[in-house]
């Protein structure tokens, strides 16, 4: 039961630690059934799901988006998010300024990390992180909060540690940047959360092991 589910999951993590529950291909009905068991934050990787889930559910969650963010959906995901977690380019940080800039809003991002070095995978690699997240910060309408990690996709829950202690290290050493406070890191899904929080993040994003419907006996 995901009222079961979420209620666990929320009951294990320690308190300065968010939980978003990543809603990909779940129904609006299952997502209200998140949130009334106790969810806040909904993490959507499609801009149609996310409108449809937001036009159901609105804004008493925040929502977070988790997916890569293609330029000509940004105009219609501004309206939406209150976070983007997968700010991966300057060309993608400029167009989010803009938009927001005619909403008169600002939006909050985590520069997503390439922390596997994988050329195939999305996200910026860790030795041009200070730099993106320099730029961002003179971005009237954004607010660079932290970092957001993928890991490994595939493998052991184990083998997502590495990863999660280098990005926890990067994160830590931009403690140090002026005009910047990062506040948010955000790593781990159902298989790795609790490996990511030893690792120190604090936004963990969980879909499979809080949607799923288990078999009993
Ligand atoms: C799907 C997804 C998750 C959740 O993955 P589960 O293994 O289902 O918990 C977390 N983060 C991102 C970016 C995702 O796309």
């Amino acid at each position: 039961m995901i009222e079961e589910n979420v209620k666990a999951i929320l009951a294990g993590l320690p308190p300065d630690v968010l939980l978003v529950a990543a809603a990909k291909a779940r129904t609006a009905d299952e997502i209200k059934r998140a949130i009334n068991a106790g969810v806040s934050i909904i993490g959507e990787n499609y801009l149609q799901e996310a409108e449809a889930a937001y036009a159901a559910i609105g804004r008493k969650v925040s929502w977070h988006f988790i997916g890569h963010l293609q330029r000509n959906k940004v105009k219609k995901a501004v309206r939406i998010f209150d976070m983007i977690e997968t700010v991966d380019s300057l060309r993608l940080a400029v167009k989010l300024d803009e938009e927001c800039a005619r909403l008169s809003k600002v939006i909050s991002v985590l520069v997503e990390v390439n922390s596997g070095l994988e050329s195939q995978k999305t996200g910026v690699f860790p030795q041009e992180v200070e730099g993106l997240v320099n730029k961002l910060a003179s971005m009237k309408n954004l607010k660079v909060e932290g970092l957001m990690t993928m890991g490994p996709r595939s493998g052991e829950p184990e083998e997502a540690r590495p990863y999660f202690t280098e990005t926890k290290r990067l994160f830590d050493r931009l403690q140090n940047l002026p005009n910047v406070r990062m506040r948010y890191l955000s790593m781990g899904m159902s298989n790795t959360y609790q490996i990511a929080i030893e690792e120190g993040a604090n936004i963990v994003r969980v879909g499979t092991k809080l949607f799923a419907e288990r078999d009993h006996g």
